[in-house]
């Protein structure tokens, strides 16, 4: 039998090794040093954007970006009910309530008619979040966003390098962030960035990273802020990145195309979207059948489990957490028990996503029908 096959493993080459080794010979080992500034200017050149601010990582991106925007207590911030428990933490870290609306059902972002439905005078700002590599409707929701005079702010943390016309995603709302976990589109070990093309924003971003510390008296501090730098080693991991990032992400079209091939004509399943406005990376593979629920669904996974594939749940609503308020947001919860996310990494070979697939063909049969 197959050996198994993990949902992810980071790319790490020689490439990588030798810039780490670099930046942990030369001694600068903490947040200052050459890689910090390299990385945010090959990110920011990358994202197409003025500016990009790095941090330890993708959760206080966020936060960092809220709290430089002067979001906090009393104000709300609108996300999607479909996402990483990151994307809420972060807006409860700054103060605000999130306000959790439904999805679309075909690009899984956050659906401009429900955000209309949510903005009360206390709404601050939405955070549309492209989800598993696939764009957000962002044209509808600027355009939602200029009418009621919000911040947009991008949780492109699973879609770097993605597109809508020809726009990075991160550089389309008032700011977007990024994050840089061992599994992400590139990696460095933790991290994460915020890009905007706002001077003033990015300014702000700079102060409260470092404690708020006067730019010009140190050790004086007006405010209080934030440790939120990112390391030298972790920012030398991130260049080492940076020069292989399009061959990364074109590898993970690549991957999506195998699975795509053997599984698009399969009765009752479908893989990630795709639409004329964007072009989305493929972060993760994702698989949604009609007829699963969190039991069959549990059962498939444990199928494959057993014939050594690994395989994830789509995120749970976040509503349904026990810390937040219960909502029925009905396209998010018709959703999450229908989704699964296989296996994606950089050195995947064609052989095991033929494996994959044959053994998803192989069980199928099992699942067709309601229960
Ligand atoms: C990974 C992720 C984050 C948070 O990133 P960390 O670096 O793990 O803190 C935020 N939002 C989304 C949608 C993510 O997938």
């Amino acid at each position: 039998m197959n050996s198994f096959i993990p949902i992810s493993i980071p790319s790490i080459t020689p490439l990588e090794h030798a810039f780490v080794n670099k930046a942990v010979t030369s001694g600068w080992v903490s947040s200052m040093g050459q890689y910090i500034d390299q990385f945010e200017t090959e990110f920011a050149t990358f994202c197409g954007v003025k500016h990009a601010i790095s941090v330890s990582n993708g959760t206080v991106a966020i936060h960092l970006a809220l709290a430089a925007m002067g979001i906090k207590e009393g104000d709300e911030v609108i996300i999607p009910d479909l996402t990483f428990i990151a994307t809420a933490s972060a807006v409860k870290l700054s103060g605000a309530k999130p306000v959790f609306v439904d999805i679309e059902d075909d690009t899984l972002g956050i659906c401009p008619s429900a955000i209309r439905k949510a903005i009360s005078p206390k709404t601050k700002a939405i955070m549309p979040v492209h989800l598993y590599g696939q764009p957000a409707n962002m044209n509808a929701i600027l355009d939602i966003a200029k009418e009621f005079n919000l911040k947009v702010i991008e949780d492109a943390a699973e879609a770097h390098g993605a597109l809508i016309g020809e726009k990075k995603v991160g550089s389309i709302g008032h700011a977007g962030t990024f994050s840089f976990y061992g599994n992400k589109i590139i990696t460095t070990g933790e991290g994460g960035m915020i890009t905007t093309n706002d001077d003033e924003l990015n300014e702000r971003c700079r102060i409260l990273r470092d404690h708020a510390m006067d730019k010009n008296k140190r050790y004086w501090h007006n405010e209080l802020g934030y440790n939120y730098r990112m390391t030298n080693m972790q920012a030398a991991l991130g260049c080492a990145q940076m020069q292989r990032i399009s061959e990364l992400i074109a590898k993970r079209k690549q991957i999506f195309d195998w699975y795509n091939t053997q599984l698009v004509n399969i009765d009752n399943i479908k893989l990630n979207q795709s639409n004329n406005w964007s072009t989305p990376v493929y972060w993760m593979i994702c698989l949604e059948h009609k007829y699963f629920n969190e039991e069959s669904r549990q059962r498939f996974m444990d199928l494959l489990k057993a014939n050594n594939i690994d395989s994830r749940p789509y995120f749970y609503p976040i509503s349904d957490m026990p810390m937040f308020k219960n909502i029925q947001t009905d396209v998010t919860h018709h959703i999450y028990s229908k989704g699964i996310n296989l296996p994606t990494f950089h050195d995947i070979t064609e052989e095991q996503v033929d494996y994959i697939c044959k053994t998803i063909v192989k069980l199928l049969p099992n699942f067709n029908k309601k229960f």
